[in-house]
């Protein structure tokens, strides 16, 4: 197994198993020990005063003084012995003038400073986020309309309809990003909204009754119509903004001719591996620095096959 890649690593023991168990929960909750990791409007707290960026966490003992009327906490774990809740204080306006909450640090897109945080952080809060983004978007059952409410520690909304009580867990969208080649060439493509020099490989999401390798290979065919053998997966990457899952992929172009067919890119080139790992032109440094796409094109740069 590939180690793994930015933003999958936490830290911690999920408990997965206990979360249905209530008792335990509001026990956990009561913990002096317990700590927040508050969320607001898709950002983190971070503490910014030292030299490197890090999460910030709360004292359960503050969970009072930040709470509000739709607030609920959200179990993510043990993390050193320690269990930790997250919550979302998106209903305030200005976060900063709760005394819990001055001058401890900033909200901030954890996107901006991930190469400065430590590795378990950077995982822990992109959890945080992820599934406090998903309560805010499930706030309704999508099946008859009426309201939800958490359970589960967070982990599962239930439809108060008594006619109805459908379970509604947290989703996780799969996107498929895959490094084409052929030979000492690597295909790149650029988005209509990127500037001129930036490239960067393959992606789209895995559709309804699809496989990964069927994602894949539509995928390249759609985008630059080409056909591709020899799919390989490499390792997969939570992203989440909001809330997917990337799965890396190697193939081989079974030929060379591009044809960009739908609307998505402007434009799409072969690399050559010299090209890649040309500082001056730096396009293996491009992707953000965090990503599995850097991750895939610097092994296939070096030469280390998956
Ligand atoms: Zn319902």
């Amino acid at each position: 197994m590939k180690s793994p890649n930015f933003f999958g690593e936490t830290g911690l023991n999920r408990m997965a198993e206990r979360r249905t168990d209530s008792a335990w929960l509001e026990t956990l909750s009561n913990d002096e020990t317990a700590v927040i990791v508050p969320i607001w409007r898709t950002r983190n707290l971070i503490a910014q005063n030292s030299e490197n960026p890090s999460a910030v966490h709360l004292s359960i003992a503050h969970l009072e003084d930040i709470s509000g009327k739709d607030t609920h906490l959200i179990f993510l774990g043990y993390r050193d012995e320690v269990p930790h809740f997250a919550i979302d204080l998106s209903h305030i306006d200005e976060p900063h003038d709760l005394p819990a909450l001055k001058e401890v640090g900033e909200f901030t897109d954890i996107r901006d400073i991930s190469l400065a945080l430590p590795r378990e952080d950077g995982g822990l809060l992109a959890y945080s986020r992820a599934i406090a983004q998903w309560h805010k978007t499930h706030k309704f059952c999508g099946r008859c309309g009426h309201p939800t409410i958490p359970k589960d520690g967070g982990h599962m909304r239930l439809c108060t309809n008594l006619a109805c009580r459908t379970q509604h867990f947290p989703r996780t969208d799969m996107a498929v990003i895959m490094l084409v080649s052929s030979g000492d060439k690597i295909i790149l493509g650029r988005k209509k909204e990127w500037p001129e020099d930036r490239f960067s490989i393959l992606a789209g999401f895995v559709e309804p009754g699809e496989t990964l390798e069927g994602a894949v290979a539509r995928e390249v065919m759609e985008e630059i119509g080409i056909p591709i053998t020899n799919i390989r997966y490499h390792s997969s990457q939570p992203w989440p903004f909001p809330s997917n899952l990337m799965l890396g992929f190697f193939a081989e172009a079974e030929s060379e001719t591009i044809s960009i067919a739908d609307d998505e890119l402007a434009d799409a080139r072969w690399f050559t591996r010299e090209e890649m790992l040309d500082e001056a032109k730096a396009y293996a440094k491009k992707p953000h620095s965090v990503s599995i796409t850097r991750r895939l094109i610097a092994e296939w740069a070096l030469g280390i096959g998956p």
